[in-house]
């Protein structure tokens, strides 16, 4: 009953793309297909080279985690490995649940099995025998490929006892579904669902790589930066960051929605400007001027429509005042009802809160109340109110929602003047 994956990736087929290279031209339930189309190369060669060389790989590419912070992989990798303390585990995020982004999803349906060679890679890179895919439970066709992709692979050696033939090299893989809560997307709140107890965040530090799932060294990484992994083994370190610029390398997948003519996941090299890449979507819709874009999503912030030069890297956002986050672009045309997404923002971020610590648990309350508030009468006092609420989580919430909650609600203040104009006095 879902629409085919490749409705959501207009550019499928063009040539140049990489991530998305498979997607809508190769079948992806077939092992044959793709290992047609160059797969398993990778894994062949990381198995050749060992752990050691393939992390040097991946930290010589540049690579950073693409489920939104943007941390090194490569240097994720190699604090897991070196950790004395045993088993380690490998755990795939694939919980993706930020509003508005949807490109996890098109990689799981449209090319399972390079998430499977990735994760077999990773598993051989940080010491681990079994990785978890903890997939978000709303994805029901990206279940179906994946669970069928990693019994084929599974089924011809890829996967199990001595991988591709290789003697005392055993990995396999398990999928742990999600049941709709937000934060069973935060890497802690996913070991202690897969532990069996509540979705909450733990405090970090400790961090993963010391202690994760079951208290043990553990590799959490995000769908999308897996699909990284084969293109670096393939083409190596150094080629691969010819792409994009010296601090972002390679390639990114960005969610296009809201007031664009064709909405969906789009890939271009990090460095391309804003203003180009809603151009590859063709547009502001017919009839509307632009007016922002929130850029990142939820917790991200908002770009305006006279700075669409802006060249969407992770140095040039931060710089921004804002995050590329998981790829979120939505845009807003002078008709979009800005108070009412703010409101809709506050009131995800106050459902979704766990209520395990109070600055979020009552924080995100109050922020809802005083944008409500401020909505209706305008008033300083509220805006004043959202500032210190909005400070008071971010300086001492546990996880990042808590943390990130007020980021969009500040940013449509500090650079749209929301409600100091026209706005919602009416
Ligand atoms: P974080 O900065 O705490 O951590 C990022 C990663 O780096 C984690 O894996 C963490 O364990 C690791 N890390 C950080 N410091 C480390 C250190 N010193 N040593 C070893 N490892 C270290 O961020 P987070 O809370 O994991 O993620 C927040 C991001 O998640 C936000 O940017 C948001 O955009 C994104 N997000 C994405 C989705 C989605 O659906 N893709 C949903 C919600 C949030
Ligand atoms: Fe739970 Fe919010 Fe605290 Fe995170 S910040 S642990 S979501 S209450």
């Amino acid at each position: 009953s879902e629409p085919p994956v490749v409705e959501s990736v207009p550019q499928a087929g063009r040539p140049g793309l990489r991530l998305l290279r498979r997607v809508g031209t190769v079948d992806p339930t077939s092992l044959a297909a793709y290992r047609a189309s160059g797969g398993y190369t990778a894994l062949r060669r990381a198995i050749s080279i060992g752990p050691g060389a393939v992390i040097r790989e991946v930290t010589d590419s540049g690579l950073t985690g693409r489920g939104g912070a943007a941390f090194p992989t490569g240097r994720k990798w190699d604090a897991t490995a070196r950790q004395p303390e045993t088993p380690h585990y490998l755990v795939c995020n694939a919980d993706e649940s930020e509003p508005g982004t949807f490109k996890d999803r098109v990689l799981l349906e449209g090319d399972p099995f390079a998430v499977v060679e990735a994760m077999t890679i990773a598993g051989l890179a940080v010491g681990a025998r079994r990785g978890y895919l903890y997939l978000r439970g709303e994805y029901p066709r990206a279940l179906h490929r994946i669970r069928h992709a990693i019994a084929e692979a599974r089924h011809r050696g890829y996967l199990g006892r001595d991988v591709m033939g290789h003697p005392g090299f055993h990995f396999d893989i398990e999928i742990r579904r999600g049941a709709g809560a937000y934060i069973c997307g935060e890497e802690t709140a996913i070991f202690n669902s897969i532990e069996g107890y509540r979705g909450e965040p733990r405090s970090k530090p400790p961090f993963p790589v010391e202690k994760g799932l079951f208290g043990k060294p553990t590799t959490v990484n995000n769908i999308e930066t897996l699909a990284n992994i084969p293109l670096i083994l393939e083409e190596g370190a150094a080629a691969y960051a010819r792409l994009g610029t010296e601090r972002s390398t390679g390639s990114k997948l960005f969610c296009l929605s809201g007031s664009v003519r064709r909405p969906g996941v789009y890939e271009v090299p990090f460095g391309t400007t804003l203003g180009e890449l809603l151009d590859l979507a063709g547009g502001v819709a017919e009839g509307r001027t632009l007016r922002a874009v929130l850029l990142g999503g939820a917790a991200g912030g908002f770009v305006r429509a006279d700075e669409l030069d802006l060249p969407l890297t992770l140095e040039d956002a931060r710089a921004a005042g804002t995050t590329l986050g998981s790829g979120v672009v939505l845009a807003l045309d002078d008709q979009a009802d800005l108070a009412g997404i703010l409101l809709r923002i506050a009131a995800f971020f106050r459902d979704e809160s766990c209520g395990q610590c109070v600055p979020c648990r009552i924080g995100t309350v109050r922020q809802e109340e005083a944008l409500q508030r401020l909505v209706r009468r305008g008033d300083p006092a509220d805006t004043a109110l959202l500032r210190e609420v909005g400070q008071v989580m971010r300086d001492s919430s546990i996880c990042g929602l808590g943390q990130t909650a007020w980021n969009a609600i500040e940013s449509a203040l500090d650079r749209l003047g929301l409600l100091t104009s026209t706005e919602g006095t009416a």
